[in-house]
């Protein structure tokens, strides 16, 4: 089976089976980061670029690592030190790094539909690294990728997604994902962070934390997208730890097993507390697993199919 699309710029339609091949092509590419000698030579003479508009430590780093371990030439392009600063479209930008022939080009915007609009507009495959609040399709791979490592399966788990929903593209792709997957997805925030009509993905709606996480095979925290906000949506960052924080009693109301995720950067004592993030949560395993979903998601897009990862 092979990729579909020429891109990867969201999670919404994309079939079980597709995601499943993501996954699966992933696992194959794990061990890779595990030699002395982290690198394969299947993309070897592409060259990939990251164009990130906005600040990243993890998935642009991620990226980078991915590509470089499959032997691809990997450009990083950081909007503050390019043209983009002297009124350069993103278009004309992109069509520039086109025009020195590159075959990737994985992009991160502020605004939702950035890399949609660059996708056909582009012969170069475009991977979505994050636009707006709208989808961050890797973010949820990697997750899901490690929710099945970890507990062997997707369907049938609970996974409560607790914060910031309306400004969350981790929680947007995240729940196409697991709906598509067989997961109950329960979201959990203020009422001033959930978008209206929620439930129309296929979600259950909670408003109290201790409800949400009761019984959770999975808790995924989610930082405020304070960039993203418009003011007065909480009324303190102490009252939103109250309410909102994981702590340890509220893991212990949880599966047994429980996950405990976070898509980075946290907010120590503001959305999670430190005792959980160190010891009881699954976080570098995520940012472990980002690179060889990426691996995966570069391969996939280049052409590979899953016998030849
Ligand atoms: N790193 C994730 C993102 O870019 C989550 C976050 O920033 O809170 O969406």
């Amino acid at each position: 089976m092979t990729i579909s699309s020429k891109d990867l710029l969201g999670i919404k339609g994309m079939a079980a089976d597709e995601i499943k091949l993501f996954l699966d092509t992933a696992a194959t590419f794990k061990d890779v980061s595990e030699r002395d000698i982290k690198k394969v030579p299947t993309l070897r003479g592409k060259t990939v670029i990251n164009l990130f508009y906005e600040a990243s430590t993890r998935t642009r780093t991620s990226f980078e690592l991915a590509g470089k371990r499959l032997s691809a030439d990997v450009i990083n392009i950081s909007t503050s030190t390019s043209s983009v600063v002297k009124g350069e479209t993103l278009l004309d930008t992109a069509r520039n790094i086109e025009a020195m022939k590159c075959n990737i080009i994985i992009i991160r915007h502020p605004c939702s539909g950035a890399p949609e609009f660059l996708s056909t507009r582009l012969k170069s495959a475009v991977i979505n690294a994050g636009d707006g609040f709208h989808e961050h399709p890797t973010q949820a791979l990697l997750d899901m990728f490690t929710m099945r490592e970890k507990l062997g399966r997707l369907d049938g788990l609970t996974v409560a997604i607790v914060g910031d929903i309306a400004h969350s593209r981790v929680a947007r792709s995240n729940i196409y994902g697991l709906r598509t997957m067989g997961a109950k997805v329960r979201v959990c925030g203020p009422a001033t962070m959930m978008p209206s009509g929620i439930e129309n993905m296929g979600v259950e709606v909670y408003y109290n934390m201790d409800s949400a996480v009761e019984g959770a095979d999975v808790i995924m925290m989610l930082r405020l997208q304070v960039e993203r906000q418009t003011a007065g949506l909480f009324p303190g960052v102490r009252e939103y730890a109250r309410f909102y924080g994981l702590n340890r009693a509220r893991v212990n109301c949880a599966a047994k097993n429980v996950l405990v995720m976070h898509p980075g950067p946290m907010n120590r004592g503001v959305e999670i507390s430190s005792d959980v993030a160190d010891s009881a949560s699954v976080i570098l395993d995520q940012v472990t697993n980002g690179v060889a979903v990426r691996m995966a998601v570069m391969f996939l897009l280049s052409g590979g199919t899953k016998g030849e990862a």
